[in-house]
This record gives C-alpha cells, sequence and structure tokens, in this order.
C-alpha cells in the first residue's frame, strides 16, 4: 500500500472518529439539556400548584391588573365580590363597582401603593378594605381585598350599645343625684318633700341595680360563661315554681294565672335557665298585659321538641316590633317599659339562654288580642 494511500484512509478514519465523537457529545449534552428541561418544567409545575394553592386558599380577595387596567388574574375570594360575567379580561370597574374606586387606582399615579375602603354599590351591599400595589416591571396593580362588612357592622353595634348604656345609666343617676342636692339644699327640713325626694331615690337607685344585674346577666351569657347543665326533667314543676314566683306582681294587677302544661310533658334544658326564661316571659306578661287580665303558660308536642308557650290578652305587639323585639335595650313602649321597671334587656338575655340551650325563642302573629311568646327545645 502507498504511503499516500495510507495517509488517505487515516486521514478518513480520523474524521469519522471525530465525526462519531461529535455526535455522541451532542447526544449527551441533548440529553443533559433534556433532563435539565424535565427538571425545570417539574419545579415550575410544582412552583404554579403552590402559587395557586395559595392564591386559593387566602380569604383575602386578589386581583392583579394590567397597565390598562384589565383584569389578568384573580383568586376565588376575590371573584366572590366581583360581578358574576366577569372574569379574566375584564376591566376592573366593570367587575368590581364600588364607589372610590377610580379615585383610589387613580393614587398609584404618583404613589408606589394605597389603601382605602371602597363601598360596593351591592346587593349584598359590602364594605371592602383594599390596598393596591404598582408592579415596577410590568406597569399594572396588585389589589388585595378584605371584606370589613361584618367586622364594621359588630363596631357599629358595639357604639349602639355603649351609647344604649350610658344613657340608661345616667337618666337614673341624674335623679339621683338631684333629688340628694334638693334634700342637702334643704328639702329635708320638710318632711313630706324628704319622702318624695327619698321615694324617688329609692326607685332609681332600684332601677340601677336592676340594670347592672342584667348587664352582668347579658355579658356573662355573651362572654360564653355559662355553665349550662342540659339534662332532661318534667316541664310541669318548673312552670309552677315560675308563676308562684310571679305570683305577688300578679295579684298587685288583678291578673290570674294559670299553668296548662300536661303532668307527662318533659323538656331538655337547663333548669335555671329554663326558670329564669319562663319567668322573664310571665312577668313581660303581666306588666304589659290586661289589668285584671289573665296569663297561660301551656306546652304542645312540635316535631323534635317541646314548644312552651306564655300567652296574655292585653294589647299584643304590632308585627312592625317583631324582629327588633329580642335585641337589647329595644323597647315597643319605651314610657311603659319605664313605669314597670323594665330594662329592655329581658328578651335579649332570654334568647340568649334559649338559644344556648338549643333551642328557638318567637313570636306568633299577632292572635285577635293579647301576646303568644313561644319558647321551643329539644325533645
Ligand atoms: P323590658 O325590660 O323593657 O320589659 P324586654 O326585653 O323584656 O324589656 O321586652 C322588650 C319590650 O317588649 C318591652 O319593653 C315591651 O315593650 C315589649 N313586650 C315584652 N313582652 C310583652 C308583652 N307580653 N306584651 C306587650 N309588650 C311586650
Amino acid at each position: 500500500m502507498s504511503a499516500g494511500l495510507w495517509v488517505g484512509i487515516s486521514a478518513g478514519l480520523t474524521v469519522v472518529v471525530v465525526f462519531i465523537l461529535l455526535r455522541l457529545k451532542a447526544e449527551r449534552t441533548r440529553e443533559a439539556l433534556d433532563q435539565q428541561i424535565a427538571l425545570l418544567e417539574e419545579a415550575l409545575a410544582n412552583e404554579r400548584d403552590r402559587f395557586d394553592a395559595v392564591m386559593e386558599g387566602m380569604e383575602a380577595g386578589v386581583i392583579v391588573l394590567d397597565e390598562a387596567g384589565r383584569i389578568v388574574l384573580l383568586n376565588g375570594a376575590a371573584s366572590s365580590f366581583t360581578q358574576p360575567q366577569s372574569g379574566e379580561g375584564s376591566p376592573i370597574h366593570e367587575a368590581l363597582p364600588a364607589s372610590g374606586l377610580d379615585r383610589f387606582l387613580s393614587v398609584l399615579k404618583d404613589e408606589q401603593s394605597a389603601t382605602s375602603q371602597l363601598e360596593m354599590v351591592g346587593p349584598p351591599a359590602r364594605t371592602l378594605l383594599a390596598r393596591a400595589a404598582k408592579q415596577r416591571s410590568s406597569g399594572g396593580v396588585v389589589l388585595v381585598l378584605h371584606d370589613v362588612t361584618e367586622l364594621q357592622r359588630l363596631d357599629q353595634v358595639r357604639q349602639t350599645f355603649v351609647a344604649n348604656v350610658s344613657h340608661e345609666l345616667r337618666t337614673p343617676l341624674s335623679v339621683i343625684r338631684a333629688n340628694t342636692e334638693a334634700l342637702l339644699g334643704g328639702a329635708l327640713e320638710d318632711a313630706k318633700a324628704s319622702r318624695e325626694f327619698l321615694g324617688a331615690t329609692q326607685r332609681h337607685a332600684e332601677r340601677l341595680s336592676l340594670l347592672i344585674s342584667d348587664l352582668l346577666d347579658l355579658s356573662r351569657i355573651e362572654a360564653g360563661q355559662l355553665d349550662l347543665q342540659v339534662c332532661t326533667f318534667p316541664l310541669q314543676p318548673v312552670v309552677q315554681r315560675v308563676l308562684e314566683a310571679a305570683g305577688p306582681l300578679a295579684e298587685g294587677r288583678g291578673i290570674e294565672l294559670h299553668c296548662r302544661v300536661p303532668h307527662l310533658t318533659d323538656v331538655r334544658a337547663d333548669v335555671s335557665a329554663l326558670e329564669q326564661v319562663v319567668l322573664n316571659l310571665v312577668e313581660n306578661a303581666v306588666k304589659y298585659g290586661r289589668e285584671e287580665g289573665a296569663v297561660w303558660v301551656s306546652a304542645e308536642p312540635v316535631d323534635g321538641g317541646v314548644r312552651i308557650l306564655v300567652k296574655d290578652d292585653g294589647p299584643g305587639i304590632d308585627a312592625c316590633h317583631h324582629d327588633r323585639l329580642f335585641e337589647r335595650f329595644y323597647r315597643v313602649d319605651v314610657g311603659r317599659s319605664r313605669e314597670v321597671g323594665g330594662t329592655g334587656l329581658g328578651l335579649a338575655i332570654v334568647k340568649h339562654l334559649v338559644t344556648g340551650m338549643g333551642g328557638h325563642i318567637g313570636i306568633r302573629p299577632r292572635e285577635p288580642e293579647g301576646t303568644v311568646f313561644w319558647v321551643q327545645l329539644p325533645e
């Protein structure tokens, strides 16, 4: 074999070997790349799952907007605030019809982030606490929304309650103060006037003490500090005890009390809480019922329990008051309530006690005359 041919063959072989080696290397690199891509894809999918879970698990609504104010992304909580047909691609002012939204978002022209309260027109009308932050890279906005409607309602309830308590305490206190001032200012020398001033002072002191005791009861019940021992027992002896306790009050107004509870009626309740409930309803029936009238306590079986009825033949309560009767300090006739020493808290306490025993309380639509309150307890 000539040297030239030999050189030619070995050069050819070298080229083939180099080519094979390069292919092998390229294949290995591609495999490694494929592996890396697969790993990246898996990591990305995990990341997306985690992101979706966080977004959907959030109680706050999250909406991401593009530069033009269109929705790019929103989580489940946010879609409960937006209009039903809206979604990704909808302009935010159409999806979230809240007064003050445009003004709020326009703040982001100058600021990096902003917080504001938005009033949703509804229904249902809602108050949202919104925080918006500008995205530096895309120029879009991330909106985080919290529904604070219930918090605001509770705050309103608390404020009204504090105002009511202050008002209720102020009246008897100012009478007591004025009377003692009058006595010290000279009325003490006049026996008749002294008696009148002292009588009024005593009445208002009693009112104060009743009010404070009802307030303490209510706050104990609301704080869940009442330890109710629910058990099954016969109802009739409880009602008899209540009617005995209310006897003197009823006698004072010439009202007859009747127990119409069958012997064998059992109830499931806490004995002393139930006694307090029935006593309160009977005392109300006596206080607001007709003079020389009558009050009946009866019981009837109902689906899954027993219904206790307290009925009087007084003027009754107009249906327009029924929804609010169990609110604290709600009175139908404020003058009459004060006259009979009412605090306006009795029915609120009763409702809490009944609910605490797993029961329900209500008032029947106006009978031809009188009022019928019912308490339903589980069997
Ligand atoms: P109060 O301490 O004023 O009696 P309640 O919470 O017990 O407060 O009752 C709320 C209001 O409901 C009373 O002020 C009264 O106007 C009305 N009411 C309650 N029971 C009767 C009844 N049997 N007949 C007429 N009005 C009633």
